[in-house]
């Protein structure tokens, strides 16, 4: 059996470009989805993955851009309910071995991660980063 290599990146915005492009640099074998084609403006001349258009929420996309030899999806949208989703399917559906979601609602990193789905939640990151930036520290008490 061929062993799953792929790394699909859902979402060519801000993030999934970023993302898209560091992992073609380090050589990895990459695919974008974006139902956007112009979204893949955002790669670089040197990205070296192929581009998929298309709505990722449909099995007929996320299958084109060969998920079921994907090692890890990535799902970037800035749309918690689409990134559920699609992680959801990669998930149970096709059984993708490392899911990782973007999720801005902290309450429902709790759901995700009961699917086996990993998340980064931008929210509360920024919130650690802005309280550890903070000069004069927490008032006594409060964490
Ligand atoms: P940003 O707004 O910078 O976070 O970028 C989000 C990107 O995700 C945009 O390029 C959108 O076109 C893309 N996007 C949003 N929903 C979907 C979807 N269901 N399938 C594929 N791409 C999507």
């Amino acid at each position: 059996m061929v062993a799953r290599q792929t790394i699909i990146v859902v979402g060519c915005g801000r993030l999934g470009s970023m993302l898209a492009n560091r992992l073609s640099s380090r050589g990895r074998d990459l695919v974008v989805v974006d139902r956007d084609e112009a979204a893949f403006q955002s790669l670089s001349t040197a990205f070296s993955g192929f581009r998929i258009i298309g709505d990722a929420a449909e099995l007929a996309v996320l299958r084109r851009a060969g998920i079921e030899r994907a090692s890890c999806l990535l799902a970037t949208t800035r749309h918690d309910n689409v990134n559920l989703m699609v992680a959801q399917v990669a998930k149970t559906i096709f059984g993708v071995p490392q899911v990782i979601a973007r999720v801005f609602d902290p309450t429902r990193q709790a759901v995700y991660s009961q699917f086996g789905i990993e998340t980064i939640c931008p929210t509360t990151i920024s919130a650690d980063h802005f309280l550890s930036a903070l000069q004069d520290g927490p008032a006594e008490g409060v964490t």
